[in-house]
């Protein structure tokens, strides 16, 4: 056994300055000092530093690693052998640079030793080293050994004691690993935020002891030093903590207050059906409702009773029967004596979704009117006249309709389709708009509303991101409906594919083809704002087909840089069979219903998030005939290839987005909403569920015991709440 002895560092206070240095305490503001006031942080790195969103000291102080690099504590010299990666603690006797005779390459060559021996030490092109070292400088290195007598070091990192920086900050234990920039490298951000240790006692103590006492947490200044310089890794576990739970409680004391004060300061309108709308269009349905339909159902004709405001999210995929449940619920809206209005995300879909409302509520004997910006004056006044007046009692539009003068003379529902990338001020916004005061300037009353969203959505974001909201799930699909098989399709196995689907065609059946959008699989579009090189994709595509692998069938083309009617008639060719193969970029994803559709094949689908794919497929085994979903894609890295192989693997649309939050995070299913409240910068959702479970459990206690967070204990917190959420003094207070 060679006896490799690792040597504690003998240097006094080497293991406080990696823990908790008692520091000079500075005042108050210098949380948010500029970069600038930390030694050796001139203009241009802070400006660097900017880019990484880091401005203050404060920031650069929650710029926490990403992960740490875990080292040895430093060897004797005499102690490192060939091939191991050591840190040795020695003393620099020469530097000189020597040529190399490759082009470019320069090396600087040192000799170093300690009291056991000496060694060469290497670096590649950093000549300047030549003209900061000097012989006698304490230095620590980290490198790789290398053959021969004296061992040669090729150094990886390098730092000289005695120089201001806390001895270790590279190159031993748990070294910090940033987020960094090609200008802003990691090892200066370490030396940035060693310099800025001191500072982290100027951090604000957001959480009042109970809390954190109840949640086991740090105080804050600690979590700081821990989640930037743990000894071990338990801290720095106990310090991200710290953070991601203070971020938590503040998130859901925000919503929690939200939904409270939108629940007292507006009465809505009791609504309590009678059956005489509803039983007809029961009566009306070829089918019976499924048992979670029935229960969405119950959870809403509830909230629709009560004079508090319906905040509720109805969540279920593609073809699970949401559109059923709404119409009932309007029904139970009007039946009250009330109107509703339905909003869609596009006046294209406003068209659709008034032919399936049209028939689902005629039995009903309830004839929904369409307000788009298409509708020709006079016909717009007439029907505008008749929701003021209340002879119309349903709407369908987008938005628009609740913000220009649109009138109701007794709005009592409002459903909102498809709006699954609505954050939570969006939906503050709307229930401003849906209020409605009667002319004899009454108290305003609040609208009922029913959010509708195809993407379910994981538990955790239920409570983070639409944490204002109730929520009610349909799962699976309805009796009836046929399988979709989904494979995925290598380069080399194309053409048989394409015979595959050539077969299917000469039978009857049609088939989709989707063209990606262009750019990285995290912008998650909405169909509205697809590019024109989108267009251009499947423009190509469509041609390739037409001349190639479908030339005996008819191609269609449908993309959102058409002119919406061509759209739109390119989508009803298809529905009406005049076309057998329709290419589309994702304007399909919402709202086409074709059942003769049996094959949807899916270019570059590693360039589509899980759930957008797992709506694309839900276009086919719409009728009798089982569905088959091809996705062709060779994904360049591991996430995108575990995406396609859990979509051959489940059909779970609420297991699948359970699988989308851990691959890609809750950002990119969010898509790129402007930063928002309920954004999250410490918390993973699909980790720290734990966390998030208790935050909400304590933000519960919180507003229970101090409702408007007046406490003295309780005012930062406040001041926490309220920098996230602007909407609330108000609301806190009314
Ligand atoms: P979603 O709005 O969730 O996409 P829809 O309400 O449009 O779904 O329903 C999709 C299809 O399934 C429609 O044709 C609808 O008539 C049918 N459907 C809805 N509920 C049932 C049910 N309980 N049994 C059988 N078919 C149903
Ligand atoms: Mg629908």
């Amino acid at each position: 056994m060679t006896a490799t002895l690792t040597i504690k560092l003998p240097f006094a206070g080497a293991d406080e300055a990696r823990g908790t240095t008692p520091p000079p305490r500075p005042g108050f503001a210098s949380w948010t000092a500029p970069l600038t006031g930390l030694p050796g942080v001139t203009a241009a790195i802070a400006a660097r530093a900017q880019v990484l969103g880091i401005e203050t000291v404060g920031d650069l102080l929650l710029h926490l690693p990403s992960r740490y690099a875990a080292y040895d504590d430093a060897r004797l010299v005499r102690d490192a052998a060939n091939g191991m990666e050591v840190a040795v603690r020695v003393t620099l006797h020469s530097i000189r640079v020597v040529p190399t005779r490759k082009r470019g390459l320069r090396l600087v060559r040192a000799v170093v030793g300690d009291m056991s021996g000496r060694m060469e030490a290497v670096w590649f092109n950093q000549q300047h080293l030549v003209r900061m070292l000097s012989p006698g400088d304490e230095l620590l290195l980290r490198g790789t050994i290398g053959p021969g007598t004296p061992p040669r070091m090729t150094v990886k990192a390098h730092e000289v004691l005695g120089r201001g920086a806390s001895e270790g900050l590279h190159t031993q234990g748990l070294v910090p690993v940033y987020p960094a920039t090609e200008a802003l490298p990691a090892t200066r951000l370490r030396e940035m935020v060693d310099a800025a240790r001191p500072y982290a006692h100027a951090a604000t103590e957001v959480l009042p002891a109970w809390i954190r006492e109840r949640l086991g947490l740090m105080p804050i200044a600690d979590a700081i030093i821990a989640g930037h310089f743990p000894r071990d890794a338990k801290e720095g576990g106990k310090g991200r903590l710290r953070l991601v739970s203070e971020e938590l409680v503040v998130l859901q004391i925000g919503l929690l207050a939200m939904r409270k004060s939108e629940a007292t300061r507006r009465k809505a309108l009791r609504l309590v059906p009678t059956g005489a709308l509803t039983e007809p269009l029961r009566g009306g349905l070829p089918f019976r409702l499924t048992a979670e339909q029935e229960r969405s159902l119950a959870d809403i004709a509830r909230d629709l009773r009560r004079p508090v405001p319906m905040r509720r999210l109805l969540q279920g995929e593609v073809g699970s029967g949401k559109t059923v449940v709404a119409a009932l619920a309007i029904c139970q809206a009007v039946e009250a004596g009330a109107q509703a209005a339905l909003l869609v995300p596009t006046e294209t879909l406003a068209d659709q979704h008034l032919r399936t409302l049209d028939e689902l509520l005629a039995p009903a004997g309830i004839a929904p009117v369409l307000i788009t910006g298409k509708v020709p004056a006079a016909e717009r006044q007439r029907r505008l006249m008749a929701l003021s007046t209340g002879t119309a009692s349903v709407a369908v539009g987008t938005q628009a309709l609740l913000s220009t003068g649109v009138r109701f003379s007794r709005l009592g529902l409002v459903v909102v389709d498809e709006q699954h990338r609505f954050g939570v001020e969006q939906r503050q916004q709307l229930s401003e708009r849906a209020a409605v005061s009667d002319d004899v300037g009454g108290p305003e009353t609040a609208s009922h509303i029913l959010y509708m969203t195809a993407t379910p959505i994981p538990r955790t974001l239920a409570l983070t991101s639409y944490g204002d909201l109730e929520v009610s799930s349909i799962r699976g699909r309805p009796p009836g409906r046929s399988p979709v098989e989904t494979r995925w399709i290598r380069a080399e196995d194309r053409e048989d594919a394409y015979a595959e689907v050539r077969s299917q065609l000469r039978a009857g059946r049609q088939a989709y083809v989707i063209c990606p959008m262009v750019g990285d699989v995290n912008a998650d579009q909405s169909p509205l704002d697809e590019g024109t090189d989108d267009a251009r994709e499947a423009v190509a595509e469509a041609e390739r087909l037409r001349d190639g692998p479908f030339r005996e069938f008819r191609v269609g083309l449908a993309h959102g840089a058409m002119k919406s009617d061509q759209k739109r008639q390119a989508m009803l060719d298809f529905a009406n069979g005049e076309t057998d193969v329709l290419v589309a970029t994702t304007v399909v994803e919402v709202g086409i219903d074709v059942a003769n559709a049996t094959v949807i094949i899916i270019e570059a689908a590693d360039r589509f998030g899980l759930a957008q794919l797992h709506q694309l497929r839900g276009r086919v085994g719409r009728g009798k005939e089982p569905g088959v979903c091809l996705l062709f894609g060779d994904p360049t890295t591991d996430d995108g290839s575990r995406r396609l192989e859990a979509l051959t693997q489940t059909t779970d649309g609420f297991r699948l987005a359970e699988l989308d939050l851990t691959i890609r995070g809750e950002g990119a299913i969010l898509g790129l909403r402007q930063a928002g409240p309920t954004d999250l910068r410490f918390a993973r959702l699909s980790r720290d569920r734990k966390p998030l479970a208790q935050a909400r459990h304590v933000a519960k206690r919180v507003l229970a015991i101090d409702p408007r967070l007046e406490r003295p204990e309780h005012v930062l917190l406040r001041r926490a709440v309220t920098e996230r959420f602007a909407e609330l003094p108000r609301l806190l207070d009314a």
